[in-house]
């Protein structure tokens, strides 16, 4: 499926394709922090298979306990985060944030992974009083 995506200010954007069959959460204490909220969506792209159209994001080098380490980019002046992919020479397959994709409606999440370290309230978010919009007062 062909994608495009942007960040919030609009400096950095892309087309890519990806595998729509392919979308996970992610609840990994590393996705809580980088994106600074309780889990990350994401989609995997084809190899190779992004094209950024205007400025080049950024990146930030996250180094696992293990030595592994992965490219996170993101945009240098709105600070969205964008993906993350490997370092280094090789095919490259974009893990995308599904926030900053256009067409995240279709994106359905099929797996997730580090359930274990999802916070407890997660899993009762429909039991808690939602309003469409900020209430008045
Ligand atoms: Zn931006
Ligand atoms: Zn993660």
């Amino acid at each position: 499926m062909q994608i495009t995506g942007r960040c919030h200010c609009g400096e950095v954007t892309y087309h890519a394709e990806v595998d729509e069959t392919k979308v996970l959460n992610c609840h990994c204490t590393d996705c809580q922090v980088i994106s600074s909220g309780p889990f990350r969506t994401v989609v995997l792209s084809k190899a190779n298979a992004i094209t950024f159209t205007a400025s080049q994001p950024k990146e930030y080098i996250k180094v696992a306990d293990s030595g592994n380490k992965r490219a996170q980019g993101f945009c240098g002046n709105c600070g969205t985060s964008l993906y993350a992919t490997s370092v280094g020479e090789g095919d490259k397959i974009y893990g995308l944030r599904i926030g900053a994709i256009e067409q995240r409606e279709q994106l359905i999440p099929k797996t997730q992974i580090w359930c274990r370290s999802s916070p407890a309230w997660l899993k009762e978010l429909n039991t808690i009083t939602g309003f469409d919009t900020v209430p008045n007062g």
